[in-house]
């Protein structure tokens, strides 16, 4: 039990507590809960959003440009809040796209990414001027009949498959076969194609994988995308004025799970930069990032309807789950179900029981926020808190399974 309970007093440093009560963007969650008028809910803490911002400014070279890979969380107050803070947006849809269009951010420091873009996605990111990333020589030869027909110049990057992966990434995006970007053995042909097309070449978008808490692994990929980039930089049209090199910074979420060192990530990269900015002169060098700079900043809060006893295990009923939050329930990608840190957040630190389950209203066992874990005794209307919960929650679940309301959210 102490173990357990030492465990949870380290994710709660995360939100202050005052009165047993977490406190999220400075307002205690009963009085959240309060006002947002019913449960279950998404809040994202404003300020915790801020200060991820510039723990990455203090721990990234001066000369890296940070980017919000937006497809973490859409919610268009987010996406302002981040656009004043953050020097470009990653978009991965035409949706995505008119969301970040609507902030400050300007269009030139916006990007498309993603496999299967339709034409009229396409149009609308040419007629925009975002930077579009190319993931086939088909989305090459459909930009450019585009731009033609809209009379407009595209702005293109070349999305390159690299020919490593990113080791100990949760979600591997790069490497081998794979649908996003082009095989790095098939870009020097590309980049002779681009520069005989009416287009606007502008550098290389260089994606390996999500989800990653090891440093090692991570300046591994720095090391080798530097050098990819600087070698098909020799091929390129025109001198690169992009190198995206990717992020996948991870979070942790699972005991024994630690926090990602980037003063040490960011050292090795002030290491590799100079050599880089002096090929590239014009480059800027881009890191993207999602998951890290929302995710800690953000809960999912629900409520208690009921506590039952079958046999020998206890359930807390609430309203929210699987519809609301897939990821954690452990039906978005992960191999192993793990659960979640949950907590009660009006009972921060009460009495202690072991293991109960938290599920939630839907028809299927796969509804189930948090499996036999030991928590604070928590009864009807009390609130279960899941923390982790800022990137890939309601953006990431089934909301229609099941036809209840949606939840809402707030940014605090
Ligand atoms: C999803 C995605 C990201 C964001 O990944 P995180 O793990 O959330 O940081 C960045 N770039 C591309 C191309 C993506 O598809």
């Amino acid at each position: 039990m102490t173990g357990s309970r030492s465990k949870h007093t380290v994710l709660l440093t995360q939100f202050p507590v005052q009165d047993n009560c977490l406190v999220v963007g400075g307002i205690p969650l009963t009085r959240l809960a309060q006002r947002v008028g019913r449960t279950p809910f998404y809040a994202y803490d404003r300020q915790k959003i801020t200060e991820r911002i510039q723990l990455l400014r203090q721990s990234l070279p001066d000369d890296i440009h940070l980017h919000y890979a937006m497809k973490a969380n859409p919610m268009p107050a987010v996406v302002q809040h981040l656009a004043g803070l953050v020097d470009g947006i990653d978009v991965a849809s035409v949706g995505e796209m008119h969301v970040a269009l609507d902030t400050t951010m300007p269009a030139r420091h916006i990007s498309f990414a993603g496999p299967g873009k339709n034409e009229h996605e396409l149009s609308c990111a040419i007629a925009a001027g975002i930077t579009i990333n190319i993931e086939s020589e088909q989305e090459l030869l459909r930009i450019t009949h585009l731009g033609k027909h809209l009379g407009i110049r595209p702005n293109v990057a070349v999305r390159v498959n690299p020919d490593f992966e990113l080791k100990s990434s949760g979600m591997k995006m790069g490497g081998g076969p794979k649908q996003f970007g082009i095989d790095a053995e098939m870009v020097p042909a590309l980049l002779k194609q681009i520069g005989e097309l009416d287009l606007n070449f502008i550098g290389f978008h260089i994606f390996s994988g999500s989800q990653n808490l090891k440093v090692d692994a991570i300046q591994e990929t720095h090391e080798k995308t530097l050098q990819l980039g600087l070698r098909l930089a020799t091929h390129a049209p025109s001198p690169v004025r992009m190198l995206n090199i990717g992020g996948g910074f991870g979070i942790p979420y699972f005991p024994g799970e630690e926090t990602l060192d980037i003063h040490t990530i960011g050292q090795n990269l002030r290491n590799l930069l100079p050599t880089v900015k002096q090929e590239l002169p014009e480059a800027r060098i881009v890191i993207e990032l999602g998951r890290y700079i929302v995710a800690e900043a953000g809960i999912y809060v629900c409520r208690v309807i009921e506590r039952k006893q079958s046999r020998q295990k206890t359930f807390l009923i609430t309203d929210g789950g699987l519809h609301h939050h897939l990821a954690a329930t452990g039906n978005f990608g992960q191999v192993i179900r793990k659960n979640y840190p949950v907590l009660i957040g009006n009972k921060v630190l009460g009495e202690w029981e072991d293991e109960v389950s938290v599920v939630g209203p839907l028809c299927t066992p796969l509804d189930l926020l948090a499996e036999r874990m030991e928590m604070v005794h928590a009864v009807e209307n009390d609130l279960v808190v899941v923390l982790q919960s800022g990137a890939y929650g309601l953006t990431a679940s089934p909301t229609a399974f099941l036809n209840h309301p949606e939840p809402l959210e707030i940014l605090v």
